[in-house]
């Protein structure tokens, strides 16, 4: 259906590629498969399109129009940023050109007495994270992908991470936003106003649309107040339903936990055994909790208290020198690409309940080998927003089978088939589990008045039809 099958470039009028190169240059417009293959596979390698042309535009006049002249000739396009996303979303599948907005990566206007800066939506988010630092503050931010992932991305995907349970997704951290609608119109409220009850709120719109209503340009971002004291606990457990209560726990304890995070013993061995790592405990234990602290003053005493107050603890790791935080930090962000040296997994990414939580940690794996015997399935995620990233190996890229399982499991539980990755393509035929026909036709009523053309990610988000 979605995944990796030979989808040829559609082809482009030579009139127009003279036109989209006379926008931003001979150097920016890429035909050379060779060169566009990258821009066209996704960072797992199981979405795998061709891009009739790869189009890199300088700054917001020049998206504007490359928008307006895809708009008039017919040609989809696809908005791409850092291209880490994980559901399909920003690689060509059905041909389209791509829109590459990396070189709008300034950082401009970072007012330190606020904490606010403005950032092009093709900086990364680890370039954010440091301009912040510099200005005093910090980005309420934080993901793996954080050296790739771009502002531009991180919105259009409203993007969670290792951080939301303290600051919010990315929708919280929104200003404003400047972009061009599919329509051409270009867009900017970036006054960055703490309160500004003037009307529709377009960056909160945009923000989660996933490059199918505009190209996001820049965005004016709040900071936060930095919390450079830090505590990292690995903490192991004998029963995931002792890891997930404990986690509640630790949740209402520390008003300063930054990241509460959950794996497995079979996902941290393999990390182990990709990256040369040892163990961290003498006694393997099926579940493990990786709690980071950050505060202004010293986190360990309420971090030592915390854990004191936990009964179900089988063993624990403390580090507060940086060295020592990274190498526990390391088991649980060096899953996803252990997981990638097994061949291109299926990531869905959920959502459940508090009450349910535990249970579908404890029963996805016998709901996925139902429909796939062999499957292996590592389960890990953000435990402390109820996000469990489901990622299945062993199984071919375009069988969906697996992929309807455990989102049909998830919504059965009352959870979200998405909870930050986005819908992509890839989950485009289940939106139906978490939104109704009405939900539905309100999104197509907006993408219409939107992008009147279609022209951006038409095979996006909305089920086709
Ligand atoms: C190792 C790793 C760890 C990750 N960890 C997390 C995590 O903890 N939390 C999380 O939420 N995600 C995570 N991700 C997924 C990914 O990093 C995020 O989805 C991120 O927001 C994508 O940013 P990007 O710039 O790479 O966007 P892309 O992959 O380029 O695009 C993603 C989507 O946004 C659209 N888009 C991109 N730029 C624009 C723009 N300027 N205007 C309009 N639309 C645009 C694309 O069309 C596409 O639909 C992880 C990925 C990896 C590889």
């Amino acid at each position: 259906m979605n995944a990796a099958s030979e989808i040829p470039p559609v082809a482009i009028d030579s009139s127009v590629v003279a036109g989209l190169r006379s926008i931003v240059g001979w150097a920016h417009l890429l035909e050379d498969p060779d060169v566009t293959s990258s821009y066209a596979t996704d960072w797992t390698g199981r979405f795998k399109g061709a891009a009739s042309v790869v189009v890199r535009p300088a700054n917001t006049g020049e998206v504007a129009q490359v928008i307006a002249l895809c708009g008039e000739a017919g040609i989809a396009v696809v908005p791409q940023g850092g291209n880490t996303g994980l559901v399909g979303g920003g690689v060509p599948l059905a041909g389209e050109a791509v829109l590459s907005v990396r070189r709008l990566s300034g950082i401009t206007d970072i007012d330190e007495r606020s904490g606010q800066l403005t950032a092009g939506a093709g900086a990364t988010i680890a370039e954010v994270q440091a301009a912040a630092l510099a200005a005093g503050w910090a980005y309420g931010v934080d993901l793996g992908s954080r050296d790739s992932a771009t502002v531009g991305g991180t919105i259009a995907t409203n993007a969670g991470g290792l951080e939301v349970l303290r600051h919010g997704a990315t929708r919280a951290q929104l200003l404003g936003v400047e972009a061009v609608l599919g329509s051409g119109a270009v867009v900017a409220h970036m006054g960055g106003l703490m309160k500004d009850n003037t009307g529709y709120d377009l960056a909160g719109l945009l923000c989660g649309s996933e490059g199918t209503l505009g190209v996001l340009t820049a965005a004016r971002l709040r900071l936060v107040p930095p919390s450079p004291e830090r505590a990292v606990a690995l903490i192991g457990f004998a029963s995931t339903e002792s890891a997930v209560a404990s986690a509640f726990i630790l949740r209402r304890a520390l008003p300063d936990l930054q990241s509460l995070e959950l794996f497995q013993h079979d996902g941290l061995d393999l990390v182990c055994r990709t990256t040369g790592t040892a163990h961290p405990f003498a006694t393997p234990y099926p579940v493990y909790l990786l709690a980071e602290v950050a505060a202004q003053r010293d986190p360990l005493p309420a971090l030592a208290e915390a854990l004191d107050s936990v009964t179900a603890i089988g063993d624990v790791a403390v580090a507060i020198d940086s060295v020592r935080r990274s190498q526990l930090w390391r088991y649980r962000e060096g899953h996803t690409e252990a997981i990638n040296t097994l061949g291109a997994p299926h990531k869905l990414d959920v959502t459940l309940p508090a009450p349910v939580l535990a249970q579908f940690i404890d029963r996805v794996p016998g709901v996925v080998r139902r429909v796939a015997p062999r499957a292996q399935v590592w389960l890990f995620g953000h435990v402390g927003d109820g996000n469990v990233h489901v990622n299945v190996t062993g199984v071919p890229p375009d069988d969906a089978l697996v992929d309807q399982q455990v989102l049909v499991y998830a919504a059965s539980l009352g959870g979200s088939i998405s909870a930050e990755h986005g819908i992509g393509t890839a989950k485009r035929p289940w939106l139906h589990l978490n939104r109704s026909e009405a939900e539905v036709a309100a999104f197509r009523c907006i993408k219409a008045a939107l992008d009147p053309m279609g022209v951006l990610n038409p095979n996006v988000l909305l089920p086709p039809g």
